[in-house]
């Protein structure tokens, strides 16, 4: 089978430095928010060119506690994308503040024109811009909400390290970049994790107050704060295991992207945009098939051995969970959000798939009469 990720190849590859780094973390005898994080994030940020990043717990905390430390509160609007993980919106409703869904664009990222006038009506201060799939939203768009509305930005970046929109890395517009260690993400962890990246230092110490019970020094709990620490162990695999190998699979993925995009051929089968600018970080491989014949298309690939997920294949406001919580779709509705949902399949496109396999997914896809 070939698999949408492939952790026993990854094992293989990094088995001496995990267990290098995990006989290190052991006896320093420091498991949690000590030098391994310290270190951990100071190459983090070096990597994303930040001047800080500060470890916590996951992708989803990242971002509640990023909107957390820009003053988000119970009853706040905070715009964001019906296509996403659900945890993009889970971490407004853990605030208490009310999503706002704004439609997507044919490429299935949210359409910033529409969100754009969606945000000038006056009463939204909070934006969350998911970088969908790696594929980076054009950074010039998105500095108009910063610059002309004074809208706050986090950047939803859980798959989007190593993407840049016009040559800077996503999470430069907004006062925060919230990314994800969960282990299919591009930089995955041997567990859950998470980041926030900021050039604000006041937010830094707010993100580091919050993560830790809301202690800026021991006992001196100066807020509500969370328990959200990536622990010392995370940090050192991350650190010294998967962050020196980052580059070469992103350069895999892109490799592997690149021939889907000019080997796949058939009618049936819709290759899917980005925008202007967009230098991926090819989380995924997303493409487009006629809702009424999604299954087929799943089954063909199944019973050929390849395996094809969908993501996502409800929009976030259909969710059964949301029918109890108070949120907001816009006035122009989300029928392109509804209707990309039905319609996306992702291809496998992890660093350590081979030649082969990339030939036999191409062919496999091509061999599908629709
Ligand atoms: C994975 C993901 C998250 C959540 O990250 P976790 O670490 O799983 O909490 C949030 N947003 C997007 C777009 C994601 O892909």
């Amino acid at each position: 089978m070939i698999l949408s990720n492939d952790f026993s190849r990854q094992w293989e590859d990094t088995e001496k430095d995990a267990v290098a780094a995990f006989i290190a973390t052991g006896k320093s005898g420091w498991y949690i928010l000590g030098g391994e994080l310290q270190r951990f994030e100071e190459a983090l940020a070096a990597y994303w060119s930040f001047p800080f990043a500060a470890g916590v717990a996951s992708g989803l905390d990242a971002i509640e506690l990023s909107l957390r430390a820009l003053g988000c509160k119970a009853g706040d609007r905070v715009l964001t994308t019906p296509v996403s993980a659900f945890a993009t919106t889970l971490a407004i409703l853990k605030i208490g503040a009310v999503p706002v869904f704004s439609d997507v664009d044919a490429c299935g990222l949210i359409d910033l024109d529409e969100a754009y006038n969606v945000a000038s009506r006056g009463d939204i201060h909070y934006f969350v811009p998911v970088h969908l799939y790696g594929h980076a939203l054009e950074r010039h768009k998105l500095a108009r909400f910063r610059e002309d509305l004074g809208t706050n930005i986090v950047e939803d970046c859980a798959q989007s390290i190593g993407a840049r929109s016009h040559g800077l890395p996503t999470g430069s517009v907004g006062q925060m970049a919230a990314t994800s260690f969960y282990p299919t993400k591009n930089l995955g962890a041997m567990g859950d994790g998470g980041a926030i990246l900021t050039r604000d230092h006041p937010c830094l110490l707010r993100i580091r107050m919050l993560r830790d019970y809301g202690q800026r020094t021991k006992y001196n709990h100066e807020i509500i704060g969370y328990n959200s620490r990536l622990d010392e162990l995370q940090a050192a695999l991350l650190r010294a295991v998967y962050l020196p190998r980052l580059t070469r699979w992103l350069q895999r993925r892109t490799g592997i992207a690149d021939r889907y995009s000019a080997e796949i051929r058939n009618p049936a089968v819709q290759l899917i945009g980005m925008p202007a600018g967009s230098d991926s970080s090819w989380h995924l491989f997303p493409i487009l098939i006629s809702p009424t014949r999604k299954g087929c298309f799943l089954e063909h690939m199944k019973s050929r051995m390849v395996s094809a997920s969908e993501h996502y294949p409800i929009a976030i406001p259909d969710q059964t969970a949301m029918a109890g919580v108070s949120f907001e779709i816009v006035p122009n509705g989300i029928e392109s959000a509804r209707t990309f949902c039905k319609s996306q399949v992702s291809l496998p496109i992890h660093p350590y798939l081979n030649d082969a396999e990339v030939s036999q997914v191409i062919e496999t896809v091509n061999r599908w009469t629709g």
